[in-house]
């Protein structure tokens, strides 16, 4: 075989299209079972995309430069540019690459975060994604073997020689002419996580699959391969605690936190609900869960706020006043009270409350503020989501260079190893998140891998 990608998710079948098109024969490992084939892939929704005018996935244009400075914001600086800029100037192709594979645009839903300019929304989502790319690389003759876990590589000097998997209890090898490892990060092992988390690590959801236990992750570093991001790393949001332990995906999301307030499980309150607009803060509650003891906040609001913001699949529990809702929480009922008491007396009058905005309702005296959105939680009845920590990927990965080639500790390349995805986006985001940039990464990456593996064993 030429070509093997472990992985199969968005990376590694846009790897997978791009080598066998580039000519190679190709065979994609799949950790997963085929029913729940895909990754965490299968959980997106949208991918943003650099263009100069409106095109089938976006509207408006997003020039590169906007696209860079938005980079360097979430990422304060930290990114190798030239990578970046090679991923944002090749993102300006994917909408039309993605449709020549057979993907469909559709217009972006309601409650996305104000995406359309910068985001495309492909139709029916992040499986139908998937499941298309399937059809793609089996009807240009990849072979694909599900259920394959890629445990090692055989190395010679500084080539792979062949792919150590799993598969049905047996322990085998495949022999390839280059290896491209798109098998995401490693947020499923969760014993992994524990050692950068501790035993926070144990209340953690994992909003996608469990099968990113950073396995070819591991058997990289065993070749030699030189690790990238800091290992602590974590994107990681607030989700309703009722939510399984593994690929809950987007619907356990809970946006509920700035329209009233969040407490842990003393009942009191530890973070500014209303620092910033939610889109730019939604992100840091998950971290800030993980550091509260045992892991658990519940965020609490009234009447007034159902129908405010994108519902979860959980309803949220409900009662007639705080005592009774401390009780279905599980709170001590006078700390709560407390602490809404406080909270309401605190709140500055007259402000107009304006929740796509930063509007001036806020509290005064409180050692921690509630800087927007502060209104009364006064009308009952009385809603709380109790909240965990959820994960939706980690930045450790690996090091490549421009023809996603994966370097080793020495900072020399590897011949045939090349990498994409999750598994080394790191390079280019280590940290913050801009939404709908993993694709971004995966997709041009996964391409380049592709064609750069193609052109190895061509060569
Ligand atoms: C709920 C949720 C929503 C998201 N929404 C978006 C979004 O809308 N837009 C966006 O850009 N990003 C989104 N992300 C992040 C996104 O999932 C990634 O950026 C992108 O899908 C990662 O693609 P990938 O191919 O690197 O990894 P994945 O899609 O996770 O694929 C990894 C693959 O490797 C396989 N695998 C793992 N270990 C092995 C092994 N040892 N051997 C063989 N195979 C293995 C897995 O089974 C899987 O198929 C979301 C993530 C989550 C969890």
């Amino acid at each position: 075989m030429d070509v093997a990608v472990c992985g199969g998710g968005n990376a590694a079948l846009c790897a997978a299209i791009a080598a066998r098109r580039a000519g190679a024969s190709v065979v994609l490992l799949e950790r997963a079972p085929a029913y729940v084939r895909g990754g965490n892939t299968r959980h997106t929704r949208d991918i943003r995309l650099a263009h100069d005018e409106p095109n089938a996935a976006a509207t408006g244009s997003y020039a590169e430069e906007e696209l860079l400075d938005d980079l360097l914001r979430v990422t304060a600086g930290e990114t190798n540019r030239p990578l970046a800029e090679l991923t944002i100037r090749e993102s300006k192709s994917l909408a039309s690459w993605m449709s020549e594979q057979g993907v469909h645009w559709q217009k972006p839903l309601k409650g996305t975060l104000h995406l359309a300019r910068t985001n495309g929304f492909f139709l029916g989502g992040g499986k139908n994604l998937v499941n298309t790319y399937y059809d793609t690389v089996e009807r240009l003759g990849v072979r694909v073997v599900y259920e394959t876990s890629v445990v090692g590589f055989e190395l010679r000097e500084r080539a792979v020689q062949a792919v150590v998997y799993e598969r049905a209890g047996a322990v085998e090898r495949l022999r390839c002419g280059a290896v491209i490892v798109a098998a995401g990060g490693f947020e499923a092992d969760v014993d992994w996580l524990k050692e950068y988390w501790g035993d926070a690590a144990g209340q953690f959801r994992i909003r996608g699959t469990p099968y990113n236990t950073g396995l070819a992750l591991k058997a990289l570093y065993e070749a030699g391969a030189k690790r990238i991001g800091d290992p602590r790393g974590l994107h990681c949001i607030a989700v309703d605690a009722r939510a399984p332990k593994f690929d809950g995906g987007i619907v356990t999301r809970i946006d509920a936190i700035p329209f009233g307030i969040a407490v842990g499980a003393d009942g009191a309150r530890f973070y500014d609900e209303g620092e910033d607009l939610w889109p730019k803060r939604y992100a840091i509650w998950g971290k800030l869960i993980a550091e509260l003891p045992g892991q658990a906040a519940y965020a609490i609001f009234d009447r007034k706020s159902i129908g405010g913001f994108i519902p979860s699949v959980y309803r949220p529990l409900c009662a007639q006043s705080i005592e009774e809702l401390a009780l279905v929480l599980d709170l001590e009922p006078g700390a709560l009270v407390r602490t809404v008491t406080a909270f309401n007396d605190a709140i500055r009058p007259g402000g107009t409350f304006q929740p796509g905005s930063l509007d001036d309702c806020r509290t005064e005296g409180l050692a921690i503020p509630k800087s927007h959105w502060a209104r009364p939680i006064d009308t009952p009845p009385y809603y709380g989501y109790p909240l965990r920590p959820g994960v939706t990927f980690t930045y450790l990965g690996v090091e490549v260079d421009a023809g996603a080639r994966v370097i080793d500790a020495d900072g020399r390349g590897f011949d045939n190893v090349f990498a994409a995805g999750e598994c080394m986006a790191g390079n280019i985001l280590s940290r913050g998140y801009l939404a709908g940039f993993g694709l971004t990464i995966g997709t041009v990456f996964g391409r380049i891998a592709g064609e750069s593996a193609a052109a190895h064993v061509r060569a």
